[in-house]
């Protein structure tokens, strides 16, 4: 049943809290799933023999299930399995072998058929079959990497939300718990990782060594882990929890901050949840080729070694987005593993939580790192996408596993993550953590809905959390909050109104649609630190009268906490810029971000957002600036041949006198910040083609080839870009062989990165050969068509993905087909590129890779529409003159 759209069906002016009412606490017989209720699995005891050489496995298992209801059938999962035999046994039935199952292909199922129904009671399944290892990094798969050995692979699983049933046949949806204990033979030289600790490892036929592991508890399936290879691990303990970096052998040196961070976090996040984490071991694994990211697995958490390692004396971009994901990653050890959403349409119950925990754990350990600023960068653009048609609420209606794939994105992460951000604001600190307390104490071992994350946190609190947060939930967008104020007897008199906030100007077709409305938590202070009690927008205006009197600059949601827009009056808006240097950091933050949304929707003149666009130069923030940055993208992206060279002279203005403060190098006693932006700002000077800068990052490359040590980690990225920005052949050949070289990924992903920054076409087009060459990492191949359509060769870049697409489709995972050939044409601000997009997806890829081609097309054709309107305007701020 789709709840959304029954709520916003309702014409006129909606309060959600109606919807709220809708949406149920847990219960198993309820929860949606392809799966019949009345067979559940208790234990898998599974054994796997994998043959690396022949990209095939096999596979038995004993399955300990209970059946609830008298039924003819069991249906469980699988895809591309061959069983190859099977039996039952057990409830007074004797072992009695089972013929060949039905299988069900849409399912994904495979029926078995007993020769008479099966009363309640307890059975045990027994079955073997045959499977394949796959090369792209989904199910189970090889990791292919170059050690100082010679060329080797890891064998390695990575399953959300789908990929167990192509391991084994099993109950692959979430609310199906079970407890699982794997063993798995292996040639004597592999290790083998799981998700629980090793308990023997004996020698077997053929010369292989057999390793069997302890049974997890009960947990869902795509949370299995299996990874077995030449490996280290670098161990230490966190209240008594064995902590582990398991890396590929050599690489030991650059796992210690990993295992420093792990630590701290376990350590910190056992204090938070106030249950402490249940298993003997948490290890965390560095996968060194194709997979992307990182992965929850119950103790056993698999990265891609570039988000896990950092070399000794690694860059600070590098330890931030280690610790970052560690955190993550460490906090679904509680927010997806001890307690699991019951289906995949509240999937941000696990991802929005542990974004938010990241960000509060990072802040908490790293204050210099400025990390609620990014968040809120990263929120912003969660708010793009949330303005436009083709946005969907956080919680959406996922009918198969196959859409659950495109549910993993910006609105799920970071709308969710911003609004807990915002309504742990407004209940405070402590009651938000208690709530979060007694809902993993309540709900330990099983599933939930967001209407029991509701419930605890309202309880502890004392206030109606779930109507608070049903529209921010259940519907798609968020407000915009008008405000004025006026003056009576000394006290200010404040006016805010809610509508919902629109990318564009809203057509008239728009504006009848029905809205939704919001209960907005939100602070009302002044400039200068005064007030700011959050109190609660439920309906669509409100007069609040501010006690500080009318002289301070007034100043809504101070702390930039609020998943909303502000678009003050003219007269509140002209006394907060007189007061800019002293306002607070997140005030300046959000001013920026505010007035770009709303110059995008046409409600902010051009001319003031370059105003403020020009307080840069002074900017102490990293993450202030790094937005100005993406202003300037904004208007390179809507600028045609006749104004880039104009928008070009406009950037090198406001950022070369800032990064000449700077300097190349780093000085003793620079913040992370300044270290930080350093790089981000030079950068940004040689994609707006500055001579000096151009040729200042090719010498400087130059000289690290020989001298590796000259230029800092914090800038190695950066000169290799700038470097290969201005290369000739000669140089882009350098980075290449250098990227050849490389053990470390993140090395690898740098160089191979860079090369694709490359201005002259020719080296474009050798730089694209390499996106279908085998020796290029898997992950950079997938990239590197788009990084050569950003930096000017779009138009190339389609024409080269057109004439490889079906070498390129068979090389990614299948459901990362859309966002490959999306991610080529998504700078555009042309219809017609948009149109060629959809005319491919409709051709070429499945009906899954069309929501994803769809955001695209509408984000190109919004640019484009923007760059209607917005063009002559900027031509005639930055003296354009007609060609
Ligand atoms: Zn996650």
């Amino acid at each position: 049943m789709n709840r959304t759209l029954r709520c916003l069906a309702v014409a006129g002016l909606l309060l959600a809290s109606a919807c709220a009412r809708a949406e149920a606490p847990f219960s198993f017989a309820t929860t949606p799933g392809a799966l019949p209720k009345d067979v559940v699995p208790i234990e898998h005891v599974v054994h796997l023999v994998p043959d690396a050489a022949a990209h095939r496995f096999r596979g038995e298992q004993r399955v300990l299930l209970e059946v609830r209801r008298t039924t003819r059938e069991i249906h469980l999962h699988a895809l591309e399995l061959e069983v190859t035999s099977a039996s039952l046994s057990g409830n007074g039935m004797p072992r009695t072998v089972l013929g060949a199952p039905r299988v069900d292909a849409d399912k994904q199922m495979l029926v078995f058929t007993p020769p008479r129904a099966l009363r309640p009671g307890r059975y045990r399944l027994a079955m073997a079959w045959r499977g394949v290892i796959n090369t792209a990094a989904e199910a189970l798969f090889l990791d292919p990497y170059r050690s100082p050995a010679g060329e080797r692979a890891l064998l390695a699983t990575d399953f959300e939300p789908s990929g167990a049933r192509r391991l084994l046949p099993c109950w692959d949806e979430p609310a199906f718990r079970a407890r699982f204990r794997f063993s798995v033979d292996l040639p004597a030289a592999s290790t083998a990782v799981s998700n629980m600790p090793a308990t023997r490892r004996e020698p077997v036929a053929g010369g292989l060594v057999r390793t069997t592991f302890a049974a997890t508890p009960s947990m869902p399936s795509y949370l299995i882990a299996l990874v077995a290879g030449e490996l280290e691990r670098t161990e230490g303990v966190a209240d008594g929890t064995r902590i582990g970096i398991v890396t590929t052998e050599g690489k030991r040196a650059s796992a210690a901050f990993a295992l420093a961070a792990a630590q701290e976090l376990l350590h910190d996040f056992n204090g938070y949840f106030g249950t402490p984490y249940p298993l003997p071991k948490l290890d965390h694994i560095a996968l060194p080729g194709g997979f992307q990211g990182a992965m929850e697995n119950w103790g056993a958490i698999i990265y891609n070694e570039a988000t896990l390692l950092v070399a000794p004396g690694g860059s600070e971009q590098s330890m931030q987005r280690v610790y970052g994901t560690v955190a993550h990653e460490t906090a679904h050890q509680w927010f997806g593993n001890l307690v699991t959403m019951a289906w995949w349409d509240d999937l941000w119950l696990n991802e929005a939580f542990a974004t938010w925990m990241a960000t509060r754990a990072s802040n908490r350990f790293h204050p210099q790192w400025q990390v609620w600023l990014d968040a809120a960068l990263r929120r912003d653009e969660a708010m793009a996408l949330d303005a436009r048609p083709t946005t969907h609420p956080v919680r959406q209606p996922i009918n198969k596993e196959s859409e659950a794939e495109s549910a993993f994105d910006d609105i799920t992460y970071e709308k969710g993550a911003g609004f807990l951000r915002m309504l742990e604001d407004h209940l405070g600190e402590a009651a938000f953590r208690d709530g979060i307390r007694a809902y993993v104490a309540r709900h330990r071992g099983s599933n939930t809905t967001a209407a029991d994350l509701w419930a605890a946190l309202g309880a502890a609190s004392g206030q109606p959390v779930a109507e608070i947060a049903s529209a921010w939930i259940e519907a798609p967008g968020f407000p915009l909050l008008s405000v004025d104020a006026r003056c009576e007897a000394g006290q200010r008199v404040v006016g805010l109104r809610q509508s919902a906030f629109r990318a564009e100007p809203a057509s008239a077709r728009a504006s009848a649609e029905p809205s939704t409305l919001w209960r907005v938590p939100v602070r009302i202070g002044t400039a200068g630190g005064v007030g700011g009690e959050s109190i609660l927008l439920d309906g669509a205006s409100a007069e609040v009268t501010q006690r500080a009197g009318c002289d301070d600059a007034l100043l809504v949601d101070p702390g930039n906490v609020g998943y909303f827009r502000v678009r003050y009056s003219q007269p509140l808006f002209d006394a907060l810029l007189a007061r800019w240097p002293a306002l607070p950091d997140s005030a300046r933050l959000k001013l920026g971000a505010d007035s770009a949304a709303l110059l995008q929707s046409g409600q902010q003149p051009l001319a003031s957002h370059l105003a403020l666009m020009a307080r840069v130069p002074d900017e102490p923030r990293l993450a202030i600036s790094s937005r100005v940055l993406s202003d300037l993208a904004l208007l390179g992206g809507i600028a045609d041949e006749a104004a880039k060279p104009a928008v070009r002279r406009y950037a090198i203005g406001l950022l070369k006198p800032r990064f000449a403060a700077l300097g190349w190098s780093e000085r003793a006693g620079e913040s992370s910040e300044e270290r930080l932006l350093r790089p981000r700002l030079a950068m940004a000077l040689a994609e707006a083609d500055d001579a000096e800068t151009l040729v200042e990052g090719r010498v400087r490359f130059a000289r690290s080839l020989a001298e590796p040590q000259s230029v800092p980690a914090s800038m190695t990225t950066a000169v290799a870009q700038i470097a290969a920005r201005g290369a000739d052949a000669a140089t882009w050949e350098q980075l290449r062989a250098r990227a050849e070289r490389a053990l470390a990924t993140e090395d690898k992903f740098r160089d191979y990165g860079a090369l694709a920054a490359a201005k002259d076409p020719a080296l474009a087009e050798r730089t694209m050969a390499l996106a279908t060459a085998v020796e290029v990492p898997q992950l950079v191949r997938h990239r590197l068509l788009a990084a050569v359509a950003r930096a000017g060769h779009r138009e190339a870049a389609w024409a080269y993905a057109q004439a490889h697409a079906s070498a390129l489709l068979a090389d990614v995972k299948r459901y990362d087909n859309g966002k490959t050939f999306a991610a080529i044409a998504q700078g555009s601000a042309s219809a017609a590129m948009a149109d060629r997009l959809v005319a491919f997806a409709q051709a070429e890829l499945p009906a899954d890779a069309l929501p994803e081609i769809r955001r695209t097309e509408d984000e190109i054709r919004t640019r484009a529409r923007l760059q209607a309107r917005l063009l002559p305007e900027l031509k005639a701020a930055l003296g354009v003159t007609p060609l």
